[in-house]
């Protein structure tokens, strides 16, 4: 199967070359040229699978330059025993009634980017194998907190690649800052950016778009490649777990194959929803794609008016790793609504750089609106949700409750009770601060401490890597102005 670009979509690539490349020259992202599909037949087969199982089968359909043999042993590497705390890897659980919610945080960070990100450095790993690449890759990653850490954790003192990862300075947790600055590997490095993670990742694009630093880096024998969800191989192993929690649901008996299941996902960059697109794309019986945000609420004005505008405050708030407003993975979306427009897309892309700004036509927006559901939650409304689903002994962090909510929202407002999942894309144990004040606790002074804190008040264990930060000695304290991040990434490639 090959690979076109949303901004060219003549261009014909292999999987390997999209995934080692990241991002396309012309600035457009990769996306299949077309999608294979999942039959009825296929999902009562995956029904008996393990996730790993799942996870090759669905990922070969898009890798045909990658062997069974090669998927099931990256498969079994990425989601082993020793990197996920459940042997379930991505378990639905029954919240009430007919909710689930889908537990995508059991990897070694505790967030739902190493479902993605324990996959990505063996598919990239093979692809520059496959394209006798013998430069090393250069992975250049802007974080709102939790790909960094993620991205790291998988590429750290992986052969033939380095890693720089650039956050925003005031835009991440304590927890979330320390599992980075405390992270081991030979071929890691960690800067603070003054600014947001708009600001890191535009700094990043524009390194990736500067021929001059390209043509520098090549010279010592490095070439730059991306762990963005930008990246054809971050967003297909997140397709993979929208299929498996609806076979999980048809083995609950919650439903029979055929019933459409509404799914709520927390959303930044777009990539997590949009890979829930593409899994109703190929056939899953997906029912409404709800896209919750925070207060930075651009995707559900977007979703609501067919109008998308950045020129809007930015907020910071307790859901960090959404706060965005230029989502990225929207792209592939409208490449899709359009028909594969790519000048259409290369024009609304033009003007959202131009002027923050860009409006779709009526034909486009009546797709979206039918296929989505937009809607965002403010700070009062996420601590009610955490206080709400705590008295029912559930403990969610920030991000997850700000799904809940609007899953909430969306029922009353449509009356669409059906089973529905909503994706908990953190463990509480990442965010404690804000899950303890939401839980009714005083947090007390040392952020570390939380941690022990939120055990013992809610009687649930925390993840073991997030528990050993205590007493972890930071190993990098660099910060830079957003003007100069092209210094540091041309220091870190000496
Ligand atoms: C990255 C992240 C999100 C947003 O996911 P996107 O794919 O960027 O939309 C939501 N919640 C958490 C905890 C995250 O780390």
């Amino acid at each position: 199967m090959k690979y076109l670009s949303t901004r060219d979509k003549s261009l014909r690539l292999t999987a390997a070359e999209a995934i080692k490349m990241g991002l396309s020259r012309d600035g457009g992202l990769f996306t299949p040229v077309e999608f294979p599909t999942l039959s009825e037949q296929e999902i009562q087969m995956l029904c008996q699978k393990t996730y790993q199982q799942r996870a090759a089968y669905v990922m070969g359909k898009f890798l045909d330059d990658f062997s069974d043999e090669e998927l099931s042993a990256f498969s079994d590497a990425a989601y082993s025993a020793d990197k996920f705390d459940t042997p379930d890897v991505a378990p639905v659980r029954q919240v009430g009634g007919q909710t689930w919610c889908l537990e995508l945080w059991h990897g070694p960070t505790s967030a739902f980017k190493d479902m993605a990100l324990q996959m990505l450095p063996q598919l990239l790993s093979a692809s520059l194998r496959k394209t006798g690449e013998d430069k090393t890759a250069c992975i250049l990653v802007a974080t709102s907190g939790d790909t960094g850490k993620a991205a790291m954790e998988g590429f750290a003192d992986v052969p033939q690649t380095k890693i720089m990862v650039f956050y925003p300075r005031d835009g991440v947790s304590e927890i979330q800052k320390l599992q980075m600055v405390t992270q081991r590997g030979d071929n890691v490095g960690v800067c603070a950016v003054v600014g947001n993670f708009d600001d890191a990742q535009n700094g990043v694009k524009r390194i990736f778009s500067d021929t001059a630093i390209r043509e520098e880096l090549a010279g010592r024998g490095y070439f730059l490649s991306s762990a963005n969800s930008i990246n054809w191989g971050r967003i297909l192993p997140q397709v993979v777990y929208y299929v498996s929690a609806y076979c999980d649901l048809m083995n609950a008996g919650a439903i029979v194959y055929g019933d459409r299941v509404n799914y709520c996902v927390p959303t930044g960059n777009f990539g997590n929803i949009l890979a829930c697109y593409y899994a109703k794309k190929m056939g899953t019986p997906v029912g409404k794609l709800i896209c919750a945000s925070n207060r930075n609420d651009v995707l559900t004005d977007f979703i609501r008016t067919g109008v998308y505008d950045r020129n809007r405050p930015f907020h910071t708030t307790m859901s960090p790793s959404m706060d965005i407003l230029i989502s990225s993975n929207l792209e592939r979306l409208l490449f899709d609504l359009s028909g594969g427009n790519d000048a259409l897309v290369r024009g609304y892309m033009e003007q959202l750089s131009r002027t923050g700004r860009y409006e779709i036509g009526a034909g486009m927006k009546a797709k979206l609106q039918d296929l989505f559901y937009g809607g965002f939650c403010g700070e009062a409304g996420t601590t009610d949700t955490i206080a709400a689903l705590y008295a029912d002994h559930y403990l969610i962090d920030t991000h997850t409750a700000v799904a809940a909510n609007v899953l909430q929202q969306y029922r009353v407002e449509t009356g669409d009770e059906g089973v529905a999942v909503f994706a908990s894309t953190a463990s509480p144990y990442k965010f404690c601060d804000s899950v303890l004040e939401a839980s009714g606790e005083a947090p007390v002074s040392d952020s570390v401490e939380h941690i022990a804190q939120l055990e013992a008040v809610s009687g649930v264990k925390a993840p073991r890597r997030l528990a050993e930060l205590k007493g972890k000695q930071p190993r990098f304290d660099g910060v830079t102005e957003k003007e100069k991040m092209e210094d540091i990434v041309l220091n870190f490639l000496r």
